[in-house]
Order: structure tokens, then C-alpha cells, then sequence
């Protein structure tokens, strides 16, 4: 990282392979397009994993093995055990989700690797939309990978949606999408939408009919689903008073996310059996527990005795917890049970029991040409690692600068090449 950059790695993308089991028009990044393919070795996916365990104060906590399509890399479960034995605390995969659907033993095998998370590509409810963005019917597909890790009883990894969003294309079913996963919340934990970043040139008439925001996005989910208004959203670094507690009481620094507010907003809510919605922030007073949390981690980072200030903690959380506007079935011993989970936690069981019946509602507009914005670069928390060890921001490695373009030509090798030696398989 630059001396100028401001946040440590929260979570680490690593490419696996540009090659892919589609041919989605909408992407220019697959092998077939760019006329080579970018896989590197297994030593090499070792060696970016050993750097970002190196990183000081805080070594990289998460992964996200993203491509092409990770899944069909050759020693793909090798590396999900290899991560895990290095100490990555959650382990995830972004994908299309047709290796888990084909398979069932796909799913068994990434669970007992160490999976945490599946980032499931989801574009939408319906297969008009996936004929748009992908040229194929997927819905079954999608649906056939969620039910086969739902048939997991043993370390079931849990399914993120990730919704691109252009707008006139599926903004309008959102709420749909929602509802799709509250209705599976035993296995989906999150959606994440990703309005649409553009690669390549694009014209300005094309370009201001597809932008989506954030801001279009709270409106849409409140319009379409009615469970959350403006109020309840918000930026991705309001939970970093947290993470400096729980550096002030463990003595540790403790991953916090520092990135710009104007990349990414979330909300948290509750549901209950009766598949009533709540968000967070109806009965907790988050602006107030923030400041009082930070205040107070602020006095814990000089005590002698840090873990003494996790009675006032509990204290504050109680003052800023209205019992009277839970939903049924929650009570505040339970809800506080469960932050503290979070705050003691090596994180895994932690994020799993806080999501136990939570549903998180997050977004993040990766940059693109049109909107690169130097500022939220520097504060950036999701980087890229590649084969030379270097770290690089995300949207610095997709966009502006564009390094990936330059890493990829050193580190691949000519299409044809490939097929001569290796056959012709995903490209
Ligand atoms: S710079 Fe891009 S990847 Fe980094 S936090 Fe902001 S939107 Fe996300």
C-alpha cells in the first residue's frame, strides 16, 4: 500500500483465474474476451495469501477468492484449506453458483474445506433478467445451489446474494429480491447490491440511463418492500467505535472499517417467526450507543484494566435499547448476548450467531472512469492482492489507474497457448 493510504485490508480479493463457465455480454474480463487467461500456480495463490497474513497492525481477517469463475480453478478446495490454515477468519467464494448447483458433494467439499461464505451472483427473480446480464436462464441454477447447501447439516457455509443494478434493467425488482432472501434467511444471511460500476468506454446518453446509486437503492427498498426508510441506512465506517473497543479491550488492533461514507451504506434487521420485519435501528438508538461506545473505548485504551469498562458497555447498550419496539421473541439480555458475541469473538461465530435471525441489507458502489474519486480510494478497505505480492485497492485495480490491466499481461500466458497445452476448457 501507499504511504498516503489510510485503511488497512478488511477483506482481500484474490483472482483465481480469468476462464469461466459463462459468457455473460456484460463482462469483459473473461479469458475468451481478452484473448489470454490469468491463472496463477497454486505457490503463487500460497504466496499472495502469506503476504496478506503479513500485513501489520492488522493481518487481513477475510478473503474472497473472485475470477472469472474461482470455482473451476483446478486446486480450488486446496486453497480454501490452505487459507484456513493461515488464519483467514472468514473464507469466501464469489460465484454463479452452477459448480454448487451441478454438484452436491461441490457444495460438502467446500464446506469441509473451511467455506464461510458463498457470494452468489443474483441479478434478479426472474429469467428475462438473466438473459440480459448473463445470456442464459439461471434462475433453476440459482435456486439448485441454495437448496444443496441448505442439504448441508456440518460447517454450511452461509450464501450472500449479490445483485448487479443497472438501472431499467432489474432496479425494480429489489424488493423481490429481498423477500426471495428473507424467505430463505435459514441459509441466506445478506444481500449485498452492487449498483452497476462501468468498464470500458460507455457513452454519456447510455451511460446516465443505466447509473444506479445508493440513494436510488434505499428508495427503491423502501418503495418495494416497505420495511425500512432512510433512517435506517447507514454508512459502512459508523461501526468503527466498536472495532475500537474491542481493540481497547483486547489490546489488539481489531479490523475496522475506515472506508469513505460514500461507498457503502447498510442496514440490519430483525425478523421474527412470524416473518415480521424490524430494522435495527427501530428500537436501538445507534447514533447515541455509537458515540457513547467510541467515548468509551476512547477511556479504555489508557486503563489498566481495559475489561473492567465491559459492564459500562453493557450499561450504555441497555440506555440506548428500546425493549418496548423489539420484535417478538427478542429481549435485550438476548440482543446483548449476542454484540458481545461479536466483540469477544474470533469473528466466525460471532458473525454467525449475530446473523441468526438478522438479515443485512448492505451496498457497495465500486467506482468506475466516470466517478473515480481519489478520497475514497485512500480510505479504500477492499483490496486486491497479486502474484508479485503487492496490495491494491480495489477500485484502483478495476478502474482509474486500472492495474489489473498491467498485472494480468505479466502474469498470463496467450489464449492459444493455453489451449495448446492445456485444452480449451471455460475459454
Ligand atoms: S474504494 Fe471501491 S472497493 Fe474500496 S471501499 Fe470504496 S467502493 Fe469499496
Amino acid at each position: 500500500m501507499c504511504n498516503l493510504h489510510t485503511s488497512h485490508t478488511s477483506l482481500a480479493n484474490l483472482d483465481l483465474t480469468n476462464r469461466c463457465n459463462l459468457r455473460c455480454p456484460i463482462c469483459f474480463a473473461n479469458a475468451n474476451q481478452a484473448g489470454y487467461v490469468y491463472e496463477p500456480s497454486f505457490d503463487e495463490v500460497v504466496f499472495m495469501m502469506e503476504k496478506l497474513r503479513e500485513e501489520r497492525p492488522v493481518p487481513t481477517p477475510a478473503i474472497q477468492f473472485s475470477g472469472g469463475e474461482p470455482t473451476i480453478y483446478p486446486r480450488f478446495f486446496d486453497v480454501i484449506r490452505k487459507a484456513k490454515e493461515l488464519g483467514f477468519a472468514q473464507i469466501q467464494a464469489a460465484t454463479n453458483g452452477i459448480k454448487l448447483a451441478e454438484d452436491p458433494d461441490f457444495a460438502r467439499n467446500c464446506a469441509e474445506a473451511g467455506l464461510n461464505t458463498i457470494y452468489l451472483q443474483f441479478d434478479g427473480v426472474t429469467d428475462d433478467i438473466y438473459m440480459k446480464t448473463r445470456a442464459r436462464k439461471l434462475l433453476d441454477i440459482k435456486i439448485k445451489a441454495i437448496e444443496n447447501v441448505r442439504q448441508l447439516t456440518d460447517k454450511r457455509p452461509s450464501i450472500v446474494l449479490v445483485p448487479t443494478v443497472v438501472r431499467g434493467l432489474n432496479d425494480h425488482q429489489i424488493g423481490d429480491i429481498i423477500k426471495f432472501a428473507l424467505k430463505n434467511r435459514d441459509v441466506i444471511r445478506a444481500v449485498n447490491f452492487q449498483p452497476v460500476a462501468f468498464t470500458g468506454r460507455i457513452d454519456q446518453k447510455e451511460r446516465e440511463e443505466g447509473r444506479y446509486t445508493i440513494p436510488d437503492l434505499i428508495k427503491d427498498v423502501k418503495n418495494q418492500t416497505g420495511y425500512s426508510t432512510e433512517e435506517d441506512w447507514f454508512p459502512v465506517p459508523s461501526v468503527a467505535p466498536v472495532s475500537a473497543y474491542a481493540s481497547a479491550i483486547l489490546r489488539e488492533d481489531k479490523v475496522t472499517f475506515t472506508t469513505h461514507p460514500h461507498c457503502g451504506m447498510a442496514t440490519y434487521w430483525f425478523v421474527n417467526d412470524k416473518d415480521e420485519v424490524v430494522p435495527l435501528t427501530q428500537f436501538v438508538d445507534v447514533d447515541g450507543l455509537m458515540k457513547e461506545i467510541f467515548d468509551l473505548a476512547k477511556d479504555a485504551s489508557s486503563a489498566t484494566f481495559p475489561k473492567l469498562s465491559l459492564l459500562k458497555a453493557q450499561k450504555i447498550l441497555r440506555k440506548h435499547i428500546d425493549e418496548s419496539k423489539m420484535p417478538e421473541g427478542l429481549t435485550t439480555t438476548q440482543f446483548i448476548e449476542t454484540l458481545t458475541n461479536v466483540v469477544n469473538n474470533k469473528t466466525k461465530t460471532g458473525l454467525a450467531k449475530f446473523s441468526w435471525n438478522m438479515m443485512l441489507i448492505s451496498s457497495m458502489h465500486f467506482q468506475d472512469d466516470y466517478n473515480y474519486d481519489i478520497e475514497r480510494v485512500r480510505r479504500c478497505a477492499i483490496h486486491y492482492v497479486v502474484p508479485d505480492g503487492r496490495i491494491i485497492p480495489f477500485c484502483a485495480y478495476n478502474g482509474g489507474p486500472t492495474y489489473r490491466t498491467e498485472i494480468e499481461k505479466k502474469f498470463s500466458v496467450p489464449l492459444e497457448e493455453w489451449r495448446k497445452t492445456r485444452g480449451n476448457e471455460y475459454t
